[in-house]
């Protein structure tokens, strides 16, 4: 009997810590971080609109959950840039890479301070989406052990091997209650992640990192020629867009510059 009493008393706890954790995600904030101006397109759509320039944005998305306060969603392209007028040329994809404001004084105007935010979770590990992960030094970083252990392997680290890190192997409730889930979308790199959001009045949205570029890429299932699987990439896409279907869910693609353009930016949130 007394056992089981204490295995009643046990489960009882866990329900009581499970609610009390539970929250909301009140506040979601769109930052410019960063934007490129290709010279090519068909790098990201082989075959097709080559020769034909482009620009791409690029956001960083800060999101506020009432019970365990900040998690940013990728990073950006490193803040350096910020000081360079002309941007950076990377030959390796015809891109120049621009920085308007840095990351830390967008937050700063928000009165947020990076050891505020106790939580980063990135896509994965190309530049652009890990510039200032290190600004974090504090901050758990939620990653896809699989993206976590290619990035190590890269000749440019992407971040420190020491940092706090939280490796996740397939989709994750990050909270515990729905509010926040990883979904695992490999093949644009071998553990791309994307984060499914449920804002109260928004409602939901994937965050899909760079599982798509831009909105015609999506609508034609097109993949870069230098994804690290393309089987993968187009599965990937097909399990977002079930998931779409399934919650009604709005789909923000990162680098997708009229989409990102028609978007409130911070100081304006969504919730
Ligand atoms: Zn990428």
């Amino acid at each position: 009997m007394a056992k089981l009493e204490s295995l009643l008393l046990a489960v009882m706890l866990t329900l009581v810590a499970g609610f009390a954790r539970a929250g909301d995600v009140d506040r979601l904030y769109v930052i410019d971080c960063g934007w490129a101006h290709a010279v090519d397109q068909s790098l990201w759509s082989p075959g097709v609109n080559v020769g034909v320039p482009i620009d791409l944005a690029n956001n960083c998305y800060l999101i506020h959950h009432t019970s365990e306060g900040y998690l940013l969603w990728d990073t950006g392209i490193t803040d350096r840039l910020a000081g360079l007028p002309e941007g950076q040329y990377v030959q390796a994809t015809g891109q120049t890479w621009h920085r308007t404001q840095t990351l830390v004084a967008v937050l700063g105007a928000l009165g947020i301070n990076p050891g505020d935010v106790h939580y980063i979770a990135i896509s994965h590990v190309h530049p652009d989406h890990v510039g200032n992960v290190e600004l974090f030094s504090e901050s758990t970083l939620i990653i896809q052990k699989a993206e976590w252990d290619w990035g190590l392997k890269l000749p440019l680290r992407p971040f420190r091997p020491e940092h706090k890190a939280q490796l996740i192997e397939g989709d994750k409730d990050v909270f515990g209650d729905g509010c926040l889930t990883i979904l695992s979308t490999p093949g644009h790199t071998p553990g791309h992640q994307s984060l499914l959001v449920r804002l109260k009045k928004t409602g939901y949205v994937v965050l899909s990192g760079d599982a798509v570029h831009f909105a015609s890429n999506w609508e034609h299932r097109r993949v870069p020629a230098f994804n690290t699987d393309q089987a993968q990439s187009v599965a990937s896409m097909e399990r977002i867009a079930r998931i779409i279907a399934d919650r009604q869910a709005q789909l923000w693609i990162n680098h997708d510059k009229p989409s990102s353009d028609a978007r409130r930016h911070a100081p304006e949130f969504y919730e």
